[in-house]
């Protein structure tokens, strides 16, 4: 007979292997147990109100426009009661470094402090699939048993109950997703309409449901580990200064047994080991796989409370306050981010403001910018005006006329629906001999508010 296998075997958190993998490679799941204290309350209360607003943005309007709208097809974007078209997309540029840089800023001054607090990933895991798994599973022992039994009863109604709940928010999160870059109202006309009236948004929904089912429900802090580039970064980004969980060690150790004599705080109970969900020790030092939940500040703090010694054995601190210095939250490369972020701020804010309604461009007609016609020189322009505003706008199309240039003007005046634009050609006839060759020909676009005029050199002139 042969021997079945022997299950691989978990090791000890330890800084040369990953909690979550096994000797052989393959997942070790992880199964943090329940935490309470002052930090959880505090993150429970942050979450809340996170949810609430990615749940509540898509049904708010400003000005009769969606509160945030990325409409990608028709390149229209709204953002809190602005309107952006595609050629506004560069002041995306200051949007993306000032985004970057205040994380570098936040990662500097209090470490994985996103992480932990407002990143979706921990967000929505901690703050929502996990306690849906406490309630169908039960604590982390009764996990575990669960995980290792065999197929009965209870373990199909538990396992289809948590799988199905989880199914329904993915379902929901996967539609508010697509409300940022669907207006809700096609959003719920696609909902009720057979998958065929709108194929992409169907496939979208049908990608995003499962890649964040499949995140939630069992990829969860691989993602943080091995994919998130931000946290990838952290390690350059802290010095002894950046404030961080932190176990102090100089109080803690040497660690001991509670009834051991010459013991440093720490008992050795490995409560902040069992509360981790990332499965690290956080008596190991700062590991890239810290995700700063906090939860092992708060188990150690309930540990201290209990064996009458002062809470903060884990806690926020810089690895300088660890070792008797001063907080130096304000020093000079914080100074420097700051800087740099103020004056990308600073730049957006000026964009945005100084952004025009419309645009108006005046250019040479391809191909043939110039012609010789009944013995007149004729340039051949085109102007295009875009209307940058979500609503209907009327322009006048004014010429400065120029003694002895004829000109052909189509259209005199344009009503443009919102985000609409037009091509309309324009040409200048003159007689070689009586136009200079560096004279300007100028149209002013009126739009009754600001107008603009737009140049070009008429050529084939002599003089
Ligand atoms: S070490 Fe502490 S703060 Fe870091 S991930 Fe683990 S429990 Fe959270
Ligand atoms: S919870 Fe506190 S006392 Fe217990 S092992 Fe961790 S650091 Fe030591």
């Amino acid at each position: 007979m042969t021997r079945p296998a022997a299950a691989p075997k978990t090791h000890a958190p330890n800084l040369d292997e990953l909690s979550m993998l096994l000797a052989d490679g393959s997942r070790s799941t992880i199964h943090p147990s329940d935490v309470k204290g002052p930090w959880q309350r505090f993150k429970l209360r942050i979450w809340v109100v996170l949810i609430a607003i990615y749940l509540a943005i898509p049904w708010i309007r400003i000005n009769g426009h969606p509160a945030i709208l990325i409409d990608i097809p028709k390149r229209q974007f709204f953002l809190f009661g602005a309107t952006f078209n595609a050629q506004d997309f560069w002041m995306m540029v200051f949007v993306v470094l000032g985004v970057g840089l205040g994380l570098i800023i936040v990662s500097a001054t209090y470490g994985r402090a996103w992480c932990g607090f407002g990143c979706p990933q921990t967000v929505f895991l901690e703050g929502v699939y996990r306690r849906i798994e406490r309630l169908f599973d039960g604590n982390h022992v009764q996990r575990r048993a669960l995980a290792a039994s065999k197929w009965n009863l209870n373990k199909t109604l538990r396992r289809f109950g948590k799988w199905l709940t989880w199914l329904a928010i993915s379902l929901v999160l996967s539609h508010t997703f697509l409300s940022y870059f669907m207006p809700i109202r096609t959003l719920l006309e696609a909902i009720t309409s057979p998958p065929s009236v709108h194929p992409a948004a169907f496939t979208f929904i049908l990608l995003a449901t499962a890649i964040i089912y499949f995140n939630f429900a069992w990829f969860r802090e691989q993602l943080c580990i091995v994919i998130c580039p931000y946290g990838r970064l952290q390690s350059v980004l802290y010095d002894k200064d950046t404030v961080q969980v932190a176990y102090d060690d100089v109080r803690g150790e040497p660690r001991g047994r509670f009834s051991d004599k010459d013991r440093g705080a720490c008992v050795d109970c490995k409560h902040c080991v069992a509360v981790c969900p990332t499965g690290i020790d956080i008596r190991n030092g700062t590991q890239l796989e810290c995700v700063g939940c906090t939860n092992c500040i708060d188990a150690c703090d309930a540990v201290m409370e209990k064996i009458g010694q002062p809470k903060g054995l884990v806690r926020f601190a810089s690895q300088g306050e660890i070792h008797g210095e001063a907080r130096r939250v304000i020093r000079p490369r914080t100074i420097l981010y700051s800087i740099v972020w103020v004056v990308l701020l600073g730049a957006f804010i000026t964009a945005v403001s100084t952004r025009k309604s419309f645009e108006a461009k005046l250019l040479r007609q391809q191909g043939t910018p110039i012609t010789r016609v009944e013995g007149k020189v004729q340039n051949a322009f085109m102007l295009h005006v875009v209307n940058k505003a979500a609503e209907k706008k009327s322009f006048d199309i004014r010429i400065t006329p120029i003694p002895g240039v004829e000109v052909t003007q189509p259209i005199p005046h344009v009503d443009l629906e919102g985000f609409g634009d037009v091509r309309t050609p324009i040409f200048a006839r003159f007689e070689a001999s009586e136009i200079d060759r560096n004279q300007q020909f100028e149209i002013t676009i009126d739009d009754g508010e600001a107008p603009r005029t737009v140049r070009q050199e008429l050529i084939g002139g002599k003089r």
